[in-house]
């Protein structure tokens, strides 16, 4: 029996494992693809305090590295369900059955695509999710965001500081985000928005070099920033975890969920911002809450 078991080894989950292994608990990390979560194939990571620069994959192998001198324990496997018994949880896989006293959710989030052919080859060769970790690779350059939320909004509002020229492409004519965004957006010159018009193509010779639009309309752009949303790794819990309208697990900066002695960290709970600081900060806290309610 574990005294936690972490489903999800992404900077949460291992940050929330080197919290719980510095106070002895008998921990087991489970991950679907072996460690690391997200940031792994990122090449650049500029925002994360006193590591300007690094990897994603050494920032993800100095944690797991940290994490298992420590002592956590790893599993290789893809959780298809957790089980509430009355005394203790259990975590299923397809070929084991593992027992805790608690359980920490990091399971993350992915970014939804466009689903365009050559499409994922170009991520991190022009193609971004993320313009506050990307934003400044493209300074002075032409870029273009896809997407009509808040979160498109934003990006196209950060890039038109950075950046030379921005379009904003939404497939639809209604951008849903607070009108003060918004106007702030119809605001900036060098932003151009572009309603009712999907990306069909994405013109690359290695790097991105230019985007085709329905109507053919072909932009010059460096960059592409895919704000689309994103889809929570939550499916499997929606029984047992209360879920919000978008699949999220419910909860706040305490990291706990519905569930007694099942807490929740990092990108795959409800939130405002989605970043390795927050990541990291939630393992931190969902650790100490476990860390209490085993000693209770
Ligand atoms: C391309 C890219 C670049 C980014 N760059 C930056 C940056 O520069 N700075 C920054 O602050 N943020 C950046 N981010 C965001 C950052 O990576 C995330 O905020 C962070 O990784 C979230 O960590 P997490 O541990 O919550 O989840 P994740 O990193 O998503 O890790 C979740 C883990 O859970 C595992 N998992 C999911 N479901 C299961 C299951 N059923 N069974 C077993 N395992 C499962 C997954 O395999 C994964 O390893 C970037 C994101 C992307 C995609």
């Amino acid at each position: 029996m574990y005294d936690v078991i972490i489903i999800g080894a992404g900077p949460a989950g291992l940050t929330a494992s080197i919290y719980l292994r510095r106070n002895k608990k008998k921990v087991l990390l489970i991950d679907a693809l072996g460690y690391g979560g997200q940031i792994i194939n990122t090449k650049r990571i500029d925002n994360y305090p006193a590591t300007p620069g690094i990897d994603g994959f050494t920032f993800a192998t100095n944690i797991y590295n940290q994490a298992k001198d420590l002592g956590a324990e790893f599993a290789m496997e893809t959780v298809t369900n957790i089980i509430n018994k009355d005394d203790y949880k259990e975590v299923i896989t397809k070929d084991n059955t593992y027992k805790a006293k608690t359980i920490i959710i990091a399971t993350g989030a992915k970014n939804r695509h466009l689903n365009l052919p050559n499409e994922k080859d170009l991520i991190g060769k022009g193609l971004s999710f993320c313009a506050t970790c990307d934003g400044n690779f493209y300074k002075d350059m032409d870029v273009a965001v896809v997407g009509g939320g808040r979160v498109a909004i934003d990006d196209a509002i950060y890039l038109s500081n950075i950046c030379n020229k921005v379009y904003l492409i939404h497939r639809n004519d209604t951008l849903k985000a607070d009108k003060e965004e918004i106007d702030t957006l119809r605001s900036k010159d060098n932003v151009e928005i572009i309603l009712n018009s999907n990306i069909k193509e994405l013109i690359a010779n290695n790097n991105l070099e230019a985007i085709k639009l329905d109507n053919n309309k072909e932009l010059k752009v460096n960059g592409l920033f895919i704000a689309i949303g994103q889809v929570p790794n939550n499916d499997i819990f929606k029984d047992l975890i209360d879920l919000d309208e978008y699949g999220y697990i419910k909860s706040d900066e305490n990291c706990t969920t519905n569930i007694k002695g099942i807490f929740v960290a990092g990108d795959t709970r409800t939130k405002e911002l989605r970043q390795l600081v927050t990541a990291t900060s939630d393992g931190a806290i969902a650790a100490t809450k476990c860390i209490n309610y085993l000693n209770n």
